[in-house]
């Protein structure tokens, strides 16, 4: 690619960015990354009753997550600050100007109820679509005495009633629109604000942006924005439409589907860079298998002749396995670093703080079968309380019963005392042969010993459980065990 790539992604701080804002964050990114180019952040809040407190730092944070940094934009300076719209109000105001001067664009008087009336009009009779044009019409005169009772205006651009727009979409090819079925949209509102097509136009010019990729959803404005470079006398960017994304039902994804914010991932307890792995396949694909990917690789394949046109599947299932693909990739400290907020947010209070060093120790164990850093409490709080807590009963096995139970827990505690080892290897040793002394099979023996240790029936291998509790822990939970199991006898 020989010209200066630059491309933008321009959240409008309405809501929590979910998958598809920060997909379309995503591929930018990747375009910019791979092409050495620059990737700028830049605010689209035109819509001011539509702003919503925090979204923008949701946004942002988002990012942060990801680790999708930016080259210019909000918190990095750049030539073309500010990067937020409303800070550049003087800039959209003055282009309007020179489209009114130049006989493109024209101020509209309209009511809100003139054109409800329209609309409903349009409706009745089955006729036309969009304004009618009739500020377009109005005399020098009646403009002047609109003015001068000091009646609201807009700015509509006067969009060409024939002719096509065409775009050679770097996704989806040729698209052509009849200009005779565009209406004459509002560039610039009554509270001096530009709308996003005259707001996204100005500055994705001035912002010297090479590409536009944004989703399929903006397709529609395209000519639009075309028709607005022409009349501006801007050289248009390229433009590239992302597929939608759809839940496995192929309806338009949704909370239903389990989409929700972004950093409700992060809370649920994916890791960043699997998330960013799983929506790199929202609509891009290396070759026909190929899934998992580092990010490194991800960038340096990155492609638009791989993005595809058709929609985009959001399987919430492949997510949760990817995350597990993962997670397992960890080393034991890495995991540990990422277990232990989860743990501090999930464990009851009393068991805190976590012990750094112990839960090294102790991720290895759970790192099969952890599919989300949020399982890590349920799976793992028998390793730090005091003593695990159980029903007694549990402690007796098939073909056993409390007196018999006894002994068996007795005889562990004796020779676990003693054992000159602690390691797993030695553990199973010995325990085998004295479950061998007293004559119980594999699963009496250490399933009773298992609700001894952990209070669970289920758990990780059980003598590297022992191990890494550690001497002391097994012996005061086996000599409780003892005294549990007494009360029964
Ligand atoms: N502000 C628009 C949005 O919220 C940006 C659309 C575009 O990329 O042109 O998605």
């Amino acid at each position: 690619m020989a010209e200066n790539v630059r491309v933008r992604f321009a959240p409008s701080p309405t809501g929590e960015p979910h998958i598809g804002n920060i997909r379309t964050a995503l591929f930018n990114w990747l375009f910019a990354r791979r092409h050495g180019g620059e990737f700028v952040v830049r605010v689209e809040d035109t819509d001011q009753e539509r702003l919503v407190p925090g979204a923008l730092e949701a946004v942002l944070e988002s990012l942060d997550w990801l680790k999708i940094d930016w080259d210019e934009g909000p918190r990095v300076d750049g030539p073309h600050a500010p990067y937020v719209q409303s800070q550049r109000l003087d800039i959209y105001k003055d282009l309007a100007r020179k489209l009114v001067d130049k006989g493109v664009a024209y101020p509209c008087y309209c009511t809100r109820e003139r054109l409800d009336e329209m609309r409903k009009e349009q409706q009745r009779t089955r006729q036309g679509s969009g304004y009618d044009r009739r500020c377009l019409h109005l005399s020098d005169q009646e403009r002047r005495d609109l003015e001068a009772e000091g009646a609201p205006s807009v700015i509509r651009f006067a969009m060409p009633t024939s002719g096509v727009t065409e775009v050679e979409d770097l996704i989806r090819g040729h698209v052509e629109w009849r200009n005779e079925l565009l209406d004459d949209f509002v560039i610039l509102k009554s509270d001096g604000f530009p709308t996003y097509h005259l707001g996204v136009v100005t500055d994705d010019h001035l912002m010297e942006i090479s590409h536009v990729l944004r989703a399929e959803e903006w397709l529609p404005s395209t000519p639009r924005h075309l028709q607005l470079y022409q009349a501006l006398d801007f050289e248009p960017p390229k433009f590239g439409h992302l597929p939608i994304i759809m839940g496995p039902d192929r309806a338009k994804l949704s909370k239903r589907h389990g989409a929700t914010a972004l950093l409700d991932y992060r809370e649920e307890g994916y890791l960043p860079e699997a998330l960013l792995n799983f929506m790199v396949l929202l609509g891009w694909a290396l070759d026909d298998k190929t899934e998992v990917m580092s990010t490194d690789t991800i960038i340096s394949e990155f492609s638009l002749e791989g993005v595809t046109k058709s929609s985009a599947i959001f399987d919430r299932e492949k997510l949760t396995w990817m995350n597990g693909v993962y997670i397992r990739d960890l080393s034991a400290e890495e995991l540990a670093d990422r277990l232990l907020p989860f743990l501090g947010r999930d464990l009851p209070p009393g068991l805190l703080p976590v012990d750094r060093d112990y839960l090294v120790n102790i991720a290895p164990l759970i790192q099969e079968r952890i599919k989300l850093l949020s399982d890590a409490a349920g799976m793992t709080q028998y390793f730090f309380e005091d003593l695990p807590v159980y029903d007694p009963n549990m402690l007796v096995q098939r073909g056993m019963d409390a007196a018999s139970t006894h002994p068996a827990l007795q005889a562990a505690l004796e020779h676990l005392k003693e054992s000159p080892s602690f390691g797993h290897e030695h553990l199973e040793q010995t325990l085998r042969e004295v479950g061998q002394e007293l004559g119980l099979g594999p699963r009496q023996f250490f399933g009773s010993l298992r609700v001894a240790v952990t209070g669970r029936t289920a758990t990780p291998p059980l003598f590297e459980t022992m191990e890494v509790l550690g001497r002391d822990r097994v012996l005061r939970r086996l000599s409780r065990a003892c005294e549990v199991i007494n009360q029964l006898i």
